[in-house]
């Protein structure tokens, strides 16, 4: 098994509604992003995923919340937009993108500080 995985990250505010603390207020984050693929094997030329088409992907999806505040994202219209919630949305929007890709997504990790991030891992 072969792991890639590359990172970005976007800048937005957010509040978490019902929190019951000072998250609720509006505040700002640099959000990482790190998306990880996996296969079973390599392709011809000895990769996973091509990581510039990955990097593409990746910034495409995420060029969307720069700057913005997520509260008013359709995204995170239903949800709370936690690192818990954004890591789902970057997973459910890049899977889309990789149907039928040799690679499959295995993971992905949002760091909303240094400390502290939420990684989220479809189960089955
Ligand atoms: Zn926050």
């Amino acid at each position: 098994m072969y792991q890639v995985s590359i990172q970005d990250h976007f800048d937005a505010a957010h509040y978490l509604r019902d929190y019951g603390g000072r998250c609720e207020n509006l505040h700002g984050h640099r959000f990482v992003v790190a998306v990880t693929l996996e296969a079973p094997g390599l392709n011809e030329i000895g990769l996973v995923y091509d990581f510039t088409a990955l990097k593409g992907h990746v910034k495409e999806i995420l060029s969307r919340f720069d700057h913005t505040c997520l509260n008013d994202m359709p995204s995170f219209q239903g949800r709370n937009p936690s690192s818990e919630n954004i890591a789902a949305t970057v997973y459910e929007e890049l899977a889309a993108r990789l149907v039928g890709a040799p690679a499959v997504l295995r993971q992905v990790q949002v760091w909303e500080s240094p400390e502290a991030w939420a990684t989220y891992i479809p189960e089955g």
